[in-house]
């Protein structure tokens, strides 16, 4: 099992994780408000929950891991009466959306609970904090959370709220850094806002208490990990803590993972600089799925990463020599035997790609190593040295490195289509750049392209791997290259 180390905001400190019970992890992540489209700083931090759990799951832990999807709050409730339709209706676009988008860049889906669906349990858990004194109803209907009655109220985001006002109350769901207020628990309704009957009377819950209320019932009263962005730890984590550990008075989650935020091109992104892309922007712009997925975790969850469409090309370089070396692997033909150094060379690789990602997740240093990998085993193909025994090692030492980040997959083009075809559909067509519409039209080959693929199909028929030779030519005639053997050799041209 392996020695994991990871940074938690309780504690401050990098610490070895194991998980409470035995070799299975209960995991929950933060999920999307589900108001808008998913922006690529909401997917640098999913994505950076998907890593981890990836990363749990090739350790050998089993993983249970659990993400809300917030379906109502302030946002939704108001953008949703300016759009003129019923909350329901206007979050399951964009919960959609996020599903689509998620499996766009590779995210394994967790188990996913929606807020609305919880509402009875949401509820009575408020009735059992009043019960215990923790809470209490003011006039209107509405219920808030007194602080004052949890002195440990501040430990995770370090803030001190000794000198706190007993009874100020604050009802918004996010508020100021250093509002050490009573916070709203659950809402009474507002004229012209969705509402539930329950047990404690009409009303929504906050948004605070939804999370304290799934996880829980998801994965127990304590579990593993709990995750989010950094934004997150304050009020949102903290108020979770506040609520699950004054009612059960046990440790809510043990491990708290935050990702640092995202810039873009070294601003903070925001609508009003022009610098604020969802997903959906940069594929329609052009840019392939797996591209963004590397950006996203070239830099370590901790670090900021500043998200520049420089940046976006070199990962896109970097994505394609991987598969370039994969694809030379899999084409070539090589001599009977084994090289030592390569097989070296292969669990080098894996053991370098372990210890960095055991290194509180240094995603850096993981792909470090597989590149010196490919670098070594390029130039080893080149001068002959890669013996027929020696390929599934390396091949091996990459699937290991992609089942983590999963990028080598070729399947950027049918992504891509479907992107635009979703703009299309929804009458967003002209968001469509001529980049993504070139690169659809034309099936994506290019002559050196083609030219690249006759020369794998000529090695692969050297080396009498016709199964592969076999479907690079049908590969390219269904991309519309006719192909001819003559006697001068191959010729090739576009139908
Ligand atoms: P939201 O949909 O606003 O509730 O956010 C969903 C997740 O995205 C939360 O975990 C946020 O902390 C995270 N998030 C929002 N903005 C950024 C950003 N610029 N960089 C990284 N994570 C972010
Ligand atoms: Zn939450």
């Amino acid at each position: 099992m392996t020695a994991l180390r990871l940074y938690n905001t309780m504690s401050s400190q990098v610490e070895e994780f194991h998980p409470l019970t035995g070799d299975e992890v209960r995991m929950y992540a933060c999920g999307p408000t589900v108001y808008d489209y998913g922006h690529i700083g909401n997917f640098r931090t999913f994505i950076a929950v998907d890593l981890l759990q990836r990363y749990l799951r090739q350790s050998g832990y089993r993983v249970g891991y659990v993400m809300n999807i917030t379906d109502v709050d302030d946002k939704i409730i108001r953008n949703a009466a300016r759009a003129g339709v019923g909350v329901q209706q206007y979050t399951a676009k964009y919960e959609k959306a996020f599903l689509e988008d998620s499996a766009t860049i590779n995210i394994q889906q967790p188990k996913l609970v929606r807020a609305t669906e919880h509402i009875p349990e949401m509820a009575e858990f408020v009735a059992r904090l009043v019960e215990k004194g923790i809470a209490y109803r003011t006039e209107d209907g509405s219920y808030y959370f007194r602080i004052a009655k949890f002195p440990e109220y501040g430990k995770l985001s370090k803030k001190d709220f000794s000198g706190m006002l007993d009874g100020a109350r604050v009802d918004v769901d996010e508020y100021d850094k250093d509002s050490a207020r009573d916070f709203a628990l659950w809402k009474a309704p507002k004229p012209g806002e969705a509402f539930w009957e329950t047990s404690i009377g009409p009303g929504r819950p906050g948004w605070h208490l939804e999370c304290s209320v799934m996880s829980m019932e998801e994965l127990g009263e304590s579990f593993d990990l709990h995750a989010g962005g950094e934004d997150l730890v304050f009020p949102h984590h903290e108020n979770e803590i506040a609520q699950s550990e004054s009612l059960t008075g046990k440790p809510f989650a043990h491990f708290w993972f935050h990702a640092r935020f995202l810039l873009v091109e070294g601003e903070k992104m925001s609508k009003s600089l022009g610098n604020f892309f969802t997903l959906r922007d940069l594929v329609l712009k052009g840019h392939k799925p797996s591209s963004i997925r590397y950006l996203l975790t070239s830099v370590p969850y901790r670090h900021q990463l500043n998200f520049t469409f420089d940046g976006l090309k070199q990962a896109a370089v970097s994505v394609e020599r991987l598969r370039n070396f994969r694809q030379r692997l899999t084409a070539g033909s090589f001599t009977d035997g084994s090289n030592p150094g390569m097989q070296t060379l292969a669990s080098e690789t894996i053991d370098r790609m372990r210890a960095a990602l055991d290194d509180d997740l240094n995603t850096a240093q993981a792909q470090a190593a597989i590149f010196e990998m490919a670098r070594k085993g390029n130039a080893a193909i080149d001068a002959g040295e890669i013996k027929r025994d020696d390929v599934a090692p390396l091949q091996a030492a990459l699937a290991r490195f992609d089942e983590i980040f999963s990028v080598l997959n070729d399947d950027d083009g049918a992504k891509m289509k479907q992107v635009s075809d979703w703009a299309t559909a929804e009458g967003r067509g002209e968001e469509i750049s001529p980049e993504l519409r070139a690169a659809l039209q034309s099936g994506e080959l290019s002559d050196s392209d083609i030219e690249k693929k006759l020369a794998e199909m000529d090695a692969a028929r050297k080396g009498r791997k016709f199964d592969v030779s076999d479907a690079l030519r049908a590969e390219l005639t269904a991309a519309g290259i006719l192909v001819e053997n003559t006697k001068d050799g191959v010729r090739w041209k576009r139908k």
